[in-house]
């Protein structure tokens, strides 16, 4: 039977969740595309329309008001949420599902907008001091919520992008097809692409930013190590790419992993990055533009990452400029049947593929193909159980097929070159 399926949020990733769904309208028969700006659900949704068998319907919304999201969900009755707003919005969508009894999904764990918050900063001091991860971002929040889904009898599945997302399917494909035993985990991301412009950002600048400009961490036996920013450099030969910088960053699969597969010895993240990117961030950080506490400008209230976000190409207009690929996976150690054994596991995109078929890069592709299959596997009842769930939580099976059939098909590369 076809599903109804609200999509909050009409950026870049949601733009690709959104072709996605309508390339599938099998399963999604009926879309409710709902986001701060309503002009844009209504180009895509007059785009769309005209190709694809789905129903769309569009609202304003401010998902900041759980209230506002709890009003649209009662008047539209979706039979999931899949959240492509922000990670701010996280909470704020969770309890509006909660209040009425629908299933959850999104690609990103929580964060405060204002982490000058003294409510969040005491919770956020106490976790760094117990953990030793000071990332602004954690699953603490949302699995909070645990019970209460588990409770109503409600999915939400968290972090269904590539990474997070795809990268923990891996995990629990390679423990379930290719290990006994995986004792290291490495996350490579690696984006090819240029897009000609000397500085911006593939995803939500502001976001973005956030995350790359934090200290790096990686798990060791059960414990987070955290280094300094870039602290962690190696060089990587990646298939259809070839040669990169990358660098160790903290990111939040890290922490699903290390929870969900405590046998897993280390678990690290690297992430490419041009010289050039590295030096406009560090000025920008220098000069405090990258800062998220508001100023005051001649009478005005101005957050300088909003300001620089307002003045940065929109990731969304990357597309007809960026050729290149992107090659992201994970290399996984460990043994099999008594021997030792390695693998790569990973996903070849290229930029201008991508472009030509949905009108986008491959980074908001990369986001937004996984965001449509988890909403599809949630609402088809095959990812379904009463909780809070990351992706390495159920059968990885039917995800892996549905990459390959859905536009991010994947490679096993034996025995690969291993990062030191
Ligand atoms: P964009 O900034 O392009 O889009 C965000 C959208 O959310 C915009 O349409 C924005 O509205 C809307 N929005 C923001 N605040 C609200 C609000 N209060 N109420 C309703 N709508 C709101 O971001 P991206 O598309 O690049 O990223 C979307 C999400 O995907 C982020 O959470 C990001 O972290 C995540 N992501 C995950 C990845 C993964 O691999 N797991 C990789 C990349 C991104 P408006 O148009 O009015 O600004």
């Amino acid at each position: 039977m076809g599903k109804r399926l609200m999509v909050i949020g009409c950026g870049g990733v949601a733009g690709v969740a959104i072709h996605k769904c309508c390339q599938n309208s099998e399963v999604f028969e009926e879309l409710i595309l709902a986001s701060r700006t309503k002009s844009k659900c209504d180009r895509l949704a007059e785009e769309l329309t005209k190709v694809s068998k789905t129903k769309i319907i569009t609202r304003q919304v401010d998902a900041d008001d759980a209230s506002q999201v709890e009003a649209l969900i009662k008047e539209t009755r979706p039979d999931a949420v899949l959240n492509l707003a922000l990670p701010y919005q996280d909470l704020t969508i969770m309890d509006a599902c909660l209040a009425t009894g629908t299933d959850y999904i999104d690609t990103a764990n929580y964060e405060p907008e204002d982490i000058t918050d003294p409510a969040w900063k005491k919770r956020y001091e106490e976790r760094c001091e117990k953990l030793g991860f000071s990332a602004y971002f954690d699953y603490s929040w949302q699995w909070d919520y645990e019970e209460r889904f588990r409770e109503a009898g409600l999915t939400a599945l968290l972090g269904t992008g590539f990474d997070p997302g795809v990268t923990s399917v891996f995990a629990a494909y390679a423990k379930k097809h290719y290990f006994d035993r995986i004792d290291t985990i490495d996350i490579l991301d690696c984006n090819g692409g240029d897009h000609g412009y000397p500085f911006a950002t593939n995803f939500n600048p502001e976001i973005n930013l956030r995350e790359v400009s934090a200290p790096g961490s990686y798990m060791e036996d059960g414990k987070w190590i955290e280094v300094p920013a870039m602290s962690i450099h190696r060089e990587y030969d990646f298939a259809g790419v070839g040669r990169k910088d990358m660098y160790l960053l903290h990111h939040e699969e890290i922490e699903a992993l290390g929870r969900n597969m405590p046998e897993v010895k280390r678990i690290r993240f690297f992430m490419t990055f041009g010289q050039s990117y590295l030096t406009h961030m560090k000025c920008l950080e220098n000069v405090g533009m990258l800062g998220t506490k508001a100023i005051d400008y001649e009478g005005h209230k101005i957050v300088p990452i909003q300001f620089l976000k307002a003045l940065l190409p929109d990731p969304a207009s990357l597309g007809p400029r960026t050729v290149g690929k992107t090659n992201i996976g994970c290399i996984f150690t460990g043994e099999k049947d008594g021997k030792q054994r390695s693998i790569y596991i990973y996903n070849v995109c290229d930029h201008q593929e991508c472009y030509k078929e949905v009108g986008s890069q491959a980074i908001s592709y990369t986001t937004g193909v996984p965001a449509m299959i988890g909403a599809m596997l949630v609402t088809q009842g095959i990812w379904k159980k009463p909780g809070v769930f990351t992706t390495d939580e159920f059968d990885p099976d039917p995800y892996m097929e549905a990459l390959n059939k859905w536009g991010l098909p994947w490679q096993v590369e034996e025995d690969p070159t291993l990062v030191p």
